[in-house]
C-alpha cells in the first residue's frame, strides 16, 4: 500500500521504516527541511539502535523515501500517517499546533478520499475535532475518514516494540477505514484490537498513566525500604513473581521523564478536571515523581550540608539509556537544581551531549570519557543507565575521585559489589 506519513521524528521515522521493512511504499514527509536533507544523506537525525541500516536497507530498496515538500508528499495522497509532536506548552497543557498546522497542509492538498491514521498521542476528542478541521479547511468536498491507532514503542528499542509489540490498538467510527488500517499492519502478526475512536484515544494514556503510576509506586516503597531497613530490589523482584502484579516497571529510581509520561500524565488529568472527574491516584503519582526526581539531590545536602562551589560528575544526561532524547530527562532537572546550589558540574553522556547542550549551554562542562567526569570531583550522581555506565569498575572511582562518593539514581551496583571498596554509596530504597 502507498502511505505518506506526515512527521519524520522518533515515531514517523521508525514507523515509516518498519512498514516499509514490511512492504508498504512509504513517503515520509517532515517541514524540517535539514532533517530530511540529512536523511536522504543517509544520517540519522537522532540515535535509535538498528534504526540506520534499517533505513538504509528499506531506502535501497526504493521502498522508503523522504520529503520536505508537501505538494509531494500529500497531493493525491489516500493514505496519510500523522506522526507529528504534540509536546506540552509553557501552561502545562498540549500544544496542537503541530497537528493543526499538519491538518490544514493535507486539507490543502486533498484527494477525494483520504483516510487519516492519528499516531501521535492526542487528548481525548482530538481525532474528531481534526476530522472536522480538515473538511472545513479543504475547498473539496472529500471523503474523510480517520483512524485513531496509538503508538506504543519506546526510544531505545523502538525497532523491536515495532516488530514485538503485545497489541496494535485502531480506533475508528469507519468500519471500511479500521479494516484497512488492520490490513496494512497484519504483516507485524501482532494481535490487533478494534475500538471506538474514543477509547483507543484513552487507552494510549490510561497505558502511559499506570506505568507512570508503577514507577511512582515503587519508588514510595523505596521511601519506607530505607527506613524500615529492607532492600527495594528484593521488595520488588518478590512483588514481581505474583503474575497478576509483573515485574515490569518496578525498578525503583530517581523517576520518570522524557517526552511522553509527563506530558500524558498532565493530558490525562487535564481531560479529567474538564469533565469534572478527580484523578486522585494519578495525580498523586504525578506528585510523588517530582518529588522523587529531588532525591539524590537531598541525600547529597544531606551528606555534604551546603554543596556550594562542590565539584560533581554527572553520569548520563538522557532520559533513558540507548536514546539521545533529553526531552524533560531527569538529569536536566538535577542538573539545573544543582547549579542552583552551586554546584560545578561536569558530565558524560556517550551520545546526548549535543542535545543537553541545547538546553544547558555552557552552564557545565562536557566530557567525553568517564574518566575525565570524575577526575578529582567530590561527588558522582549517576542519573542514566546506560551499560558503560553501569559496567564502570567501581575500583575507577576511587582512583579518580577526589573523594569516592557516589549518589547513585539507577542502583547500577549490588551493596555487596560496593562494599568491597573504599567508597561511600548511596541509592534508592537500599
Ligand atoms: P518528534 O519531535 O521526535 O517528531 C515530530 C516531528 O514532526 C518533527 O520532526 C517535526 O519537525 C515534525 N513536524 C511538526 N509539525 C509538522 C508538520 N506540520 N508537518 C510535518 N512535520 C511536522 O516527536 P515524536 O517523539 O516522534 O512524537 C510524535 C508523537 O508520538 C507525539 O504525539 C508523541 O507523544 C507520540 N509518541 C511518542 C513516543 C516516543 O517515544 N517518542 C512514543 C509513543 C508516542
Amino acid at each position: 500500500m502507498k502511505i505518506t506519513l506526515v512527521g519524520t521524528g522518533h515515531v514517523g521515522l521508525v514507523t515509516g521504516t518498519c512498514l516499509a521493512e514490511i512492504g508498504h511504499m512509504v513517503t515520509c514527509y517532515d517541514i524540517d527541511s535539514e532533517k530530511i536533507k540529512l536523511l536522504n544523506q543517509g544520517c540519522l537525525p537522532f540515535y535509535e539502535p538498528g534504526l540506520k541500516e534499517l533505513v538504509k536497507k528499506n531506502t535501497e530498496s526504493g521502498r522508503l523515501s523522504f520529503t520536505y515538500n508537501d505538494r509531494d508528499a500529500l497531493s493525491n495522497s489516500e493514505l496519510i500517517y500523522i506522526t507529528v509532536g504534540t509536546p506540552m506548552g509553557q501552561d502545562g497543557k498540549i500544544d496542537l499546533s503541530y497537528l493543526f498546522s499538519a491538518a490544514d497542509r493535507i486539507a490543502e492538498h486533498l484527494s477525494n478520499e483520504v483516510i487519516i491514521v492519528m499516531k501521535s498521542t492526542v487528548p481525548i476528542g482530538t481525532n474528531r475535532i481534526i476530522k472536522e478541521r480538515i473538511q472545513a479547511t479543504s475547498s473539496k468536498q472529500a471523503l474523510i475518514e480517520i483512524v485513531s491507532n496509538p503508538e506504543f514503542l519506546r526510544e531505545g528499542s523502538a525497532i523491536h516494540d515495532t516488530f514485538f509489540a503485545d497489541r496494535i490498538v485502531i480506533g475508528s467510527d469507519c468500519k471500511y477505514a479500521a479494516e484497512l488500517v488492520e490490513e496494512i499492519n497484519q504483516p507485524f502478526g501482532i494481535p490487533i484490537f478494534k475500538t471506538d475512536l474514543q477509547s483507543a484515544e484513552l487507552i494510549k494514556y490510561s497505558s502511559n498513566a499506570f506505568l507512570a503510576t508503577k514507577i511512582s509506586f515503587i519508588n514510595e516503597i523505596a521511601q519506607i525500604c530505607e527506613k524500615v531497613g529492607a532492600n527495594i530490589e528484593d521488595v520488588a523482584y518478590g512483588m514481581g513473581l505474583d503474575s497478576r502484579i509483573g515485574s515490569q516497571f518496578l525498578r525503583a529510581g530517581i523517576g520518570y521523564g522524557g517526552s511522553c509520561f509527563p506530558k500524558d500524565v498532565n493530558a490525562l488529568i487535564d481531560t479529567a478536571v474538564k469533565h469534572n472527574v478527580d484523578l486522585t491516584i494519578i495525580k498523586a503519582a504525578k506528585v510523588v515523581n517530582q518529588d522523587q526526581q529531588n532525591i539524590l539531590i537531598k541525600k547529597a545536602e544531606q551528606r555534604f550540608g551546603s554543596l556550594l562551589n562542590k565539584k560533581a560528575a554527572i553520569l548520563g544526561l538522557s532520559f533513558k539509556p540507548n536514546t539521545d532524547d533529553v526531552r524533560d530527562s531527569p538529569a536536566l532537572r538535577m542538573v539545573n537544581m544543582l547549579l542552583d546550589e552551586g554546584v560545578k558540574l561536569v558530565a558524560y553522556d556517550p551520545v546526548s551531549i549535543n542535545n543537553a547542550r541545547k538546553h544547558l549551554g555552557d552552564s557545565i562542562y562536557y566530557s567525553s570519557t568517564i574518566e575525565d567526569a570524575l577526575l578529582n570531583a567530590e561527588m558522582a550522581f549517576i542519573v542514566t543507565d546506560w551499560d558503560e555506565i553501569k559496567r564502570f569498575p567501581l575500583s575507577k572511582f576511587k582512583d579518580l575521585m577526589f573523594s569516592p562518593i557516589i549518589f547513585d539514581g539507577r542502583n547500577c551496583y549490588s551493596l555487596q559489589e560496593v562494599s568491597q571498596y573504599p567508597i561511600e554509596y548511596y541509592s534508592i530504597g537500599r
